[in-house]
C-alpha cells in the first residue's frame, strides 16, 4: 500500500511586538489634517504572529475570533501585502493569519504591528529581498506606527511618527499593562485633543531629559518623565479612567501612563517581582491587567518551513 505523499505549504510566522509612547508630544494639525509628533515609542513584550502562506487571492483570518478586527481588504494586513506587492511589481497574493495577543483598540498599535509583520513575512517568503530602506518607507505609507514596529527597541519618532531613529536606551524595564474592556477609537481622541488643546505647539519636542535618562538607564527618572499629550482627550471621553489611574498610583510604581491614544494604562516597574504583586492586587481589584518587558526586538521571523 502506497502513502500520497503531501507537500508541505510554504509558509512563514513573524512576530510584532506592541508598543507605547513614553513621551508623546502632539502638535496642531499640519495642513494635510495630520498631528505633527514628537515620541519616544519603547516596544514591549506583547505580540501578534502572522503567518503567510502563498494563495491565489488576498485573505485574512484570526486564529480565534475578536470584535473589532476586520476580516476584509480594510484589514491593515492585507494593505500592507498589497503595498509589498505593488512596490515589487509582482502579481502574486497571500492567506494571511493573525493570532493576536496586542488589545484591539488598546492605544499599542497592534494593526500596525499586524502591518509590520506582515510586509516582513511575504518578503522572506517571495525571497523579494526588499532593502531595510524600502521596508520602512513603504510602513510609513501604511501608517504612522508602521515604521516602528519593524525597528523596536526604543525609538525617536519625529514627522506623524512614521520617521524613526534608534536610541540608546539601558533601561530593562517591566511593564504592568491594565487593559480596559472598551477600546477607544484614535481619531475620536485627537478630535478632542484639538477641542481641548486649540494653541498646541506646532512642533513639539522631546525632552532631553528623557533621552539622557534611557542612555543611562535610570528607570526611576524615566518613570518621573513619563508624558503623554492625548491624557486630557482620553480622560475627558472616558472618565473612569481617572479613578483607575488613581487605584495604579496608590501602589507606588516608578510611572504611570496612557498608552498611546488609549485607554490602556501602564505601571513603570525595575522590578519583575513587583509588577507581578502589582498585577495580583488589581487583578484581585477586578481589573484586567498582565505583566510585559520592555524594550524587545521589532518584528522578526519565528517559523520559515
Ligand atoms: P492606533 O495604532 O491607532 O493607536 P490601536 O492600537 O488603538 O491603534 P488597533 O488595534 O491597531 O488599535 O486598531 C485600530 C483600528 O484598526 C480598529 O478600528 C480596527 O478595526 C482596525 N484594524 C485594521 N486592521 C487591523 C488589524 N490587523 N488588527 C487590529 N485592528 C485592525
Amino acid at each position: 500500500m502506497s502513502e500520497a505523499l503531501v507537500e508541505p505549504v510554504p509558509r512563514v510566522t513573524v512576530r510584532a511586538p506592541a508598543k507605547i509612547n513614553l513621551h508623546l508630544g502632539v502638535g496642531s494639525p499640519r495642513p494635510d489634517g495630520m498631528h505633527p509628533l514628537a515620541t519616544v515609542y519603547q516596544a514591549v513584550g506583547l505580540y501578534d504572529d502572522v503567518t503567510v502562506t502563498d494563495a491565489p487571492s488576498w485573505s485574512v483570518g484570526l486564529t480565534a475570533p475578536i470584535d473589532g478586527v476586520p476580516l476584509d481588504g480594510s484589514n491593515i494586513a492585507v494593505q500592507a501585502g498589497r503595498a509589498l506587492v505593488a512596490h515589487h511589481g509582482i502579481d502574486l497574493a497571500a492567506r494571511i493569519t493573525i493570532a493576536k495577543g496586542i488589545p484591539v483598540m488598546g492605544g499599542m498599535a497592534g494593526g500596525s504591528a499586524d502591518a509590520a509583520a506582515t510586509l516582513l513575512a511575504l518578503d522572506r517568503l517571495w525571497d523579494l529581498q526588499t532593502s531595510d530602506e524600502d521596508l520602512l518607507r513603504i510602513a510609513g505609507t501604511l501608517g504612522s506606527d508602521v515604521p516602528f514596529a519593524l525597528l523596536g527597541g526604543t525609538a525617536l519618532g519625529t514627522g506623524r511618527g512614521e520617521l524613526v531613529e534608534p536610541l540608546e536606551d539601558r533601561s530593562s524595564v517591566w511593564w504592568v499593562v491594565v487593559l480596559s474592556d472598551e477600546g477607544l477609537s484614535t481619531p475620536s481622541v485627537y478630535q478632542r485633543f484639538d477641542a481641548l488643546s486649540p494653541d498646541a505647539d506646532p512642533e513639539p519636542r522631546i525632552p532631553d531629559a528623557l533621552i539622557a535618562a534611557l542612555a543611562e538607564g535610570y528607570t526611576e527618572e524615566v518613570g518621573a518623565l513619563l508624558h503623554n499629550d492625548l491624557w486630557p482627550a482620553a480622560r475627558d471621553l472616558r472618565p473612569d479612567l481617572v479613578d483607575t489611574e488613581e487605584q495604579l498610583r496608590i501602589l507606588g510604581p516608578d510611572g504611570v501612563l496612557l498608552s498611546g491614544s488609549g485607554p490602556t494604562l501602564l505601571m513603570l516597574h525595575e522590578d519583575v517581582e513587583e509588577a507581578r504583586s502589582a498585577v495580583a492586587e488589581l487583578t484581585e481589584r477586578g481589573l484586567r491587567c498582565t505583566v510585559a518587558p520592555g524594550p524587545v526586538a521589532g518584528a522578526h521571523v519565528v517559523t520559515y518551513a
